[in-house]
């Protein structure tokens, strides 16, 4: 495998600021101070909100052809494998749910990376001690079994409507023909978001054509991307995880020189997708339904929420101290239990009804006073192991979100993501590796030699922050499609946009569009550059340690209300909110 001196990247990037300026600007609006200003979407029969202009437009092509919404998440998902490549692909994992209007039924997914069964709890520690994180997360070691095509497959057998070739087309006639590369990723390129782009051959002839980081406006062609789309459309995902599109990836795992994986095509083959029972709970006049383990975005988002039912938030100004000190408290709270009790129930028994249950977060939202509560502990949920230990894992911001409601009324609320920008900066066929295994903890236990449930074992897969949600009405009517990219702040963005629809009336986009706040049980932090920031004192004189920083979300929703449908798209990043 190629590498590339440190040096040559330097020069890259200095040459590259001194002609950017110049790249033309089409297809996407200006990202000024990394926003761009969107407008609330209206439409009466179908709708898609994604990151990208292109995915978005995929995907209305398939609902005009009478797709149903896993049709057009496919088409999507394969679209933001050519132009979003820093943030999802069929490299990595996502989780999703589905809405089956007809028969009002709800189903999740689970399309997480698998750890390779030869590895263990050892994966992260050298010498008897844990990795530098940012050692580990380039190259081979990190990557799990990619699961983003045997999940979508698994969907699209069950509620597909088009035949599943027709849903790579626009993914290959871009790949071939080329697409604009848009702001978002040429400056993730560019400022060297992932360190370690440009190490391995493959990404770094891709990314830095002619040794410069590729800039935005830039044509691209991936042909070998075009090739394995092709493959795929015509032989299913068997052509991924079978024969040479696997054995190529299990090589570039096992031959990454500095930092070797242990993937084999055993673990690639024997890949499953896993249909799990949604998580759900009544809040006020609504249902809030998201995923469960290994994400803990279902249940800390559900949490989180009803922490607060009874704090009367609709009666407080959304960007006022005593609204945020209220959901930072509950985010406290809710990221205690995160840490001592989530991980891959599969492995690891999740008290999952205990962690939602009425009474125990009534009990835990008494704790909530009107100073800040400092460090929270984890609680007592009902039938929970007492003997798990906290850990927590940094996990880093890349990861895309899409909703999409067809004209049945079907809806598909997926995130997906490769885990840090580019992920492993592993390349093999046109997409990169994820590097989703740093999603584990590092340890495998404590000091006191109490076991970390989200340690790595064979087969195991990492816990998540993912919150792909739905929200339903009294009478089961999907009203919300919701999610977004953020490592482990999913879970405050994700809170947060609800409360701003259900409980403060906004429109998705202005929800969306509110200045963060957030709490992981840490400081608060509060988005830069936005009012919010000047609640910093308010905050400090009740108890807060305080953060003003960039708080980059992506959340792309849907709201469904009497009159019909309306999206919002993220203006932290590049998407685009289309809809009939
Ligand atoms: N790897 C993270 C997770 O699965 C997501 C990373 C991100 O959103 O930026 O929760």
């Amino acid at each position: 495998m190629k590498q590339r001196p440190i040096k040559t990247i330097a020069l890259a990037l200095t040459l590259f600021i001194a002609t950017s300026a110049t790249a033309k600007e089409a297809r996407y609006p200006e990202f000024g101070n990394g926003r761009i200003e969107q407008t609330l979407v209206k439409a009466q029969e179908y709708m898609v909100a994604a990151a990208n202009p292109y995915a978005t437009e995929a995907g209305m092509r398939i609902l005009e052809q009478g797709g149903s919404a896993i049709d057009a998440a496919i088409a999507v998902q394969m679209v933001l494998t050519l132009v979003e490549p820093e943030s999802s692909g069929i490299g990595g994992g996502a989780f999703a749910l589905h809405w089956d209007n007809e028969n009002k039924k709800l189903s999740s997914f689970d399309g997480r990376e698998k750890a390779p069964m030869a590895a263990d709890e050892k994966l992260f520690q050298e010498n008897g001690k844990n990795m530098n994180w940012w050692e580990a997360l380039a190259g081979g070691r990190a990557v799990g079994v990619p699961g983003v095509l045997a999940m979508l497959e698994k969907v699209h057998k069950q509620y597909g409507k088009l035949p599943w070739a027709t849903l790579f087309e626009d993914a290959v006639q871009l790949s071939e023909a080329g697409f604009e590369i848009s702001p978002k990723l040429a400056a993730s390129i560019a400022r060297g978001t992932n360190p370690a782009l440009g190490r391995y051959g493959d990404a770094w002839e891709y990314f830095f054509p002619d040794g410069k980081p590729i800039a935005k406006g830039a044509m691209r062609k991936n042909p070998a991307l075009a090739m394995t789309f092709r493959r795929i459309a015509l032989l299913g995902s068997k052509a991924f995880y079978k024969g040479e599109i696997a054995l190529d990836i299990v090589d570039t795992v096992q031959s990454a020189e500095d930092n070797p994986g242990m993937l084999t095509a055993e673990d690639m083959a024997s890949y499953e997708a896993i249909e799990r029972p949604p998580v759900c709970a009544p809040y006020k006049a609504y249902k809030l339904c998201g995923m469960g383990p290994p994400t803990s975005g279902g249940m800390t988002v559900i949490q989180m929420l009803k922490l607060l039912e009874d704090k009367n938030l609709s009666a407080l100004k959304p960007l006022s101290a005593e609204a945020v000190h209220l959901f930072a408290q509950a985010g406290k709270l809710a990221y205690a239990d995160r840490g001592k009790y989530m991980a891959d129930a599969d492995f690891v028994d999740v008290p999952v009804e205990g962690l939602i249950d009425g009474e125990y977060l009534k009990q835990r939202a008494a704790l909530i006073t009107d100073k800040d509560m400092g460090s929270a502990s984890a609680g007592t949920p009902p039938n929970a192991d007492q003997n798990w230990k906290t850990a927590t894992s940094p996990e880093q911001p890349s990861t895309t979100h899409f909703s999409i409601v067809d004209k049945d009324g079907n809806g598909f609320s997926m995130t997906s993501s490769i885990e840090m920008a580019f992920g492993s900066t592993l390349m093999t066929h046109g997409f990169l590796l994820n590097n989703q295994l740093t999603d584990f903890s590092f340890s495998e236990s404590t000091e006191d030699g109490k076991l970390i449930a989200n340690r790595v074992q064979p087969g195991k897969r990492p816990r998540s922050s993912m919150s792909p949600f739905m929200v339903f009405d009294k009478d089961d009517k999907l009203v919300m499609l919701i999610g977004s990219p953020g490592g482990s702040r999913i879970i405050n963005y994700v809170a947060k946009t609800m409360l701003g629809v259900l409980e403060w009336n906004m429109d998705i986009q202005t929800a969306i569009d509110m200045p963060h706040f957030v709490n992981r049980n840490g400081s608060t932090d509060l988005e830069d550059n936005t009012a919010i920031s000047q609640l910093k004192p308010q905050l400090e004189a009740l108890g807060h340690k305080v953060s003003v920083r960039d708080l980059n979300s992506g959340l792309h929703g849907i709201v469904i209300t009497p009159d019909g449908l309306e999206g919002g798209a993220d203006p932290r990043r590049v998407g685009r909110v289309m809809g009939k």
